[in-house]
């Protein structure tokens, strides 16, 4: 982590701001390891371009500042309760002779506190910290990579076991209730559970309901966890019984398409051709249309982060880079499907850290 911060001063030097606010959010726990709970009291990270960055925090959460390591990293700067923690910020900021300087706040600091903090440094110029954490964070270091590899091998072996849970009378919330419960079997949190049966499957976000299971009803399982700080995200596909009618087929231009997705990932290629690998091949398949989403988004600390794998993002893949491949079709009213792993861009290619069979599992 020491690294990290050194990179971002260095970001903040190449880029003329003079200092990085970083409240409670991912960015701070990839900076210096600090889950932060999202207070009404200010807790902020000066990361100043030059020199030692600070932990702005009240004096009773101290000791959680304490434990997670992070003042190991950031001088450990506390405030009372009667105390104004902005014009302790203002005063640090103008030692560092940054209070006229560009400063970037963390994209999801409240409206609160940046508002106050541009009260009391009415000379600073404003910008998004998401301009300098961006790049560090797309490109994931080894340390990560193995946890998303953690993460993919702990939700590949939910995927392993939701065969035995899709019976026929058994409702979506039940069967979401039982997959939560082996997501924490080696996740730290669950994230997310879909279980779309039937006409459900062709919602991609359905929210798991009452509806119970039937003979014949295609069930898209889209779960997710936290382990050890980075997330999973995988989805399959599954039948109770039996598959129902033109689902084979369907399925099986899915698989390619995820394939060639897959395929397509390297060092240089440009975001938006994994996308259109995906999307070219059910196109010409006839499902265009019934592709209603972008083939993937990145993930790491977030379920949801850079890069997005997308038409019109034109970032250069490069090894490091972590990412979902997930195509999907949906046809209203009868059944959806989409197939979903998790794949770090390598030196010379592509690894997938989901490992489960791909194609659509009949369960008995
Ligand atoms: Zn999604
Ligand atoms: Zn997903
Ligand atoms: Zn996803």
């Amino acid at each position: 982590m020491r690294t990290r911060l050194a990179r971002a001063q260095q970001a903040l030097r190449d880029q003329d701001v003079g200092a990085l606010l970083v409240g409670p959010s991912a960015d701070l726990r990839y900076l210096v390891g600090y889950h932060a709970l999202p207070l009404e009291r200010l807790t902020l990270l000066l990361v100043p371009a030059a020199g030692d960055p600070a932990l702005v925090v009240p004096t009773l959460e101290a000791p959680r500042a304490v434990d997670s390591g992070a003042t190991a990293l950031a001088e450990l700067v506390t405030w009372e309760e009667t105390e104004d923690p902005f014009d302790l910020v203002r005063d640090r900021l103008v030692a560092a002779g940054v209070a006229e300087a560009r400063l970037a706040v963390q994209d999801q600091l409240w409206a609160t506190f940046t508002l106050a903090l541009q009260a009391r440094l009415p000379a600073a110029r404003w910008l998004p910290g998401g301009t300098v954490m961006r790049e560090l964070r797309v490109v994931k270091d080894p340390d990560e990579v193995a946890a998303l590899h953690g993460a993919g091998a702990a939700i590949d072996a939910v995927h392993a076991r939701v065969p035995e849970l899709l019976r026929p009378g058994r409702t979506e919330r039940e069967v979401g209730r039982d997959i939560a419960e082996l997501i924490l079997e080696d996740h730290d949190e669950v994230d997310f559970v879909i279980v779309a049966g039937g006409p459900n499957g062709a919602s991609p976000h359905h929210e798991t309901g009452e509806r119970a299971l039937e003979v014949g009803d295609a069930v898209v399982v889209d779960i997710g966890g936290v382990r050890r700080g980075y997330c999973s995200d995988m989805t399959r596909n599954y039948a109770v019984g039996r598959l129902p009618d033109g689902y084979a087929a369907l399925h099986e231009v899915l698989e390619e398409a995820q394939e060639a997705a897959v395929a397509a990932v390297r060092p240089g290629v440009p975001a938006e051709a994994v996308d259109a690998a995906a999307r070219d091949h059910l196109t010409a398949a006839g499902y265009g249309e019934r592709f209603v989403h972008r083939t993937g988004h990145g993930i790491g600390i977030e379920v949801h982060e850079e890069p997005y794998i997308v038409a019109g993002n034109d970032l250069p893949l490069a090894a490091g880079m972590a990412f979902s491949v997930e195509p999907g079709i949906y046809l209203p009213g009868r059944y959806g499907a989409r197939i979903e792993d998790i794949v770090v861009v390598t030196e010379d290619g592509v690894a997938r850290c989901n490992h489960r069979p791909r194609e659509v599992l009949v369960c008995a």
